[in-house]
């Protein structure tokens, strides 16, 4: 059975429906398990996509609430959280501040206020030395942030090609250092579905990052970054075969933060 590890709630700002709507989504579905993961909340106010720290006590409660709804069925209590170099002190406290089962590690930021997904600054990948320049500058921060050891798996690798925006020719030199990284901390890298909802139509990573992967032994799970509750499990057929075609028959799940290796069924209802 599948698990949905990356999803989010309305503190964020930017998700919809009620985590219990989510929870009742992933049993629908026939996952085996749910995470809660939601976007990191700073000290100070940082941006307009992420819960408040007033909020972070709700956070936890919503969690508890819907681990007492739901007995029998594992609700995981964790995080994405905004790798960015000079605040690793905080990402430091930010492990002590629950119980969590798992912590995910995101690159947004390649530069102050400047999140490579936000459509709010789409004029900015104009030309090919200007796409280049962003790809360069994001995966060296995902590089950073996989080797930063603060996190558990990483998540939606190839994020600046959501808007369809890639550099010529082959793209396996952005892929082998951070495919080396995770070989060298054990990393888990994460499968998300959420690209096919984006303008690219594609999984993150791309077939040719999960081959590599693979052969680097580098360990993956499956999520859809859901901010709906419809997005719960979505596309998870997909997925599926996209990782079983590059060898994978394993996944990882969480509980307080040690990972257990499980068996990948061989067919998934498609969604
Ligand atoms: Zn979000
Ligand atoms: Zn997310």
């Amino acid at each position: 059975m599948l698990t949905d590890y990356h999803t989010h709630t309305p503190l964020c700002l930017h998700a919809e429906g009620h985590p219990r709507e989510y929870v009742r989504q992933a049993r629908e579905r026939g996952l085996a398990e749910i995470g809660l993961s939601d976007h990191n909340p700073m000290p100070e106010h940082f941006d307009d996509w992420r819960m408040p720290m007033a909020d972070f006590p709700k956070y936890l409660d919503i969690v508890e609430e819907s681990r007492a709804e739901n007995p029998g069925f594992p609700v995981r209590l964790a995080l994405e959280c905004d790798y960015l170099p000079g605040r690793e002190r905080w990402l430091e406290e930010t492990q002590t501040l629950a119980d969590w089962d798992y912590l995910i590690g995101s690159v947004h930021y390649i530069a102050p206020e400047w999140a490579v997904d936000d459509p709010k600054h789409i004029s900015r990948w104009k030309g090919q030395a200007a796409v280049e320049e962003i790809w360069d500058a994001y995966w060296k921060l995902y590089e950073q942030n996989i080797r930063s050891g603060f996190f558990d798996f990483f998540a939606h690798p190839d994020l600046p090609k959501k808007f369809g925006f890639r550099p010529v020719g082959d793209l396996r030199r952005y892929y082998e250092p951070v495919i080396q990284a995770l070989a060298d901390v054990k990393g888990v890298l994460e499968v998300s579905t959420a690209g096919l909802r984006k303008e690219v139509g594609e999984i993150y990573p791309s077939g040719e990052m999960l081959d590599m992967a693979f052969a680097a032994g580098v360990p993956i799970v499956i999520n859809s970054d859901a901010h709906a509750p419809g997005e719960v499990g979505q596309d998870f057929a997909k997925a599926l075969a996209l990782v079983r075609a590059a060898g994978y028959r394993s996944t990882v799940r969480y509980v307080k933060r040690r990972r257990i290796d499980v068996p990948l069924p061989e067919t998934w209802p498609a969604s």
